[in-house]
């Protein structure tokens, strides 16, 4: 078998209309070494149907009945991956897929490398909801966790292999909240960690409302307990 270079993970829920574009531009670039993961984690529409459709070189699909959270998602596509690279990227097209080599090239050089919305060099289009929304959750898991980080919930994050198995193997949470026990595990294991800058269009539907911004609040210090008492 060959072995393949770099693993996509694309965690979807209800993203039947969302996400097509999307693999449209995927499947334009994806290279015969990549393999591409997609997650339908637990999705009511018709997401499954669509991801079916996409002819990849390399395509693994995962698939079960009840959503789980983002983080979840990806867990399952990292217990799945077998490339040297492991990678996970929305499914909404708020990053497009052509930044997955500028991904690659990073970690030949880096054990982490996270898409990052704040770097001088990004280019970013968002609502001022969003930029709000983002500021007050880097705020509060800074002083939570102490993690130096202004943009956690990007998603765009890719690894070297045994560090993704690793980390995802002694992950705590599953819902949105697993960035930022990323970043907590990157800084405690003394992993060393590059911020790409990014191109990044907001796009409209985010499955985070106002609700999940409370619930992601409390996991957030659900975490930093889970966390306390482990040490
Ligand atoms: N997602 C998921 N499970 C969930 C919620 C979201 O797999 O329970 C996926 C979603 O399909 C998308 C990514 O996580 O690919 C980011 O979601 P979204 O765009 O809604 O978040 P935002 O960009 O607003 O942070
Ligand atoms: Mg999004």
């Amino acid at each position: 078998m060959k072995q393949i270079e770099t693993s996509v993970i694309v965690p979807l829920f209800n993203e039947e209309t969302r996400s097509p574009p999307f693999l449209n531009d995927l499947l334009k670039i994806a290279k015969k070494e990549w393999e591409i993961i997609l997650v339908d984690d637990g999705s009511k529409d018709k997401t499954l149907d669509v991801i079916k459709k996409y002819n990849f070189p390399n395509k693994k699909i995962i698939t079960y009945s009840i959503n789980k959270g983002k983080g979840y998602a990806v867990k399952k596509g990292v217990e799945a991956a077998t490339g040297n690279y492991i990678l996970f990227i929305d499914a909404d097209g708020s990053i497009h897929p052509s930044q997955i080599e500028n991904m690659i090239l990073q970690l030949k050089k880096h054990d982490t490398v996270v898409g990052n919305r704040n770097h001088d060099e990004s280019h970013k289009e968002t609502t001022f909801f969003r930029s709000s929304i983002g500021k007050i959750f880097n705020l509060y898991a800074r002083v939570l966790f102490n993690i130096p980080v202004n943009d956690n919930l990007c998603g765009f994050k890719g690894f070297k292999k045994e560090i993704a198995k690793s980390l995802f193997n002694n992950m705590l949470s599953e819902r949105w909240v697993f960035d930022v026990e990323l970043f907590y595990q990157i800084k405690k294991n003394k992993y060393s960690l590059y911020f790409l800058p990014i191109e990044w269009e907001h796009r409209d539907e985010s499955k985070i409302n106002s609700f999940e911004i409370l619930k992601i609040l409390y996991e957030l210090l659900e975490l930093r307990m889970k966390i306390n008492k482990e040490r």
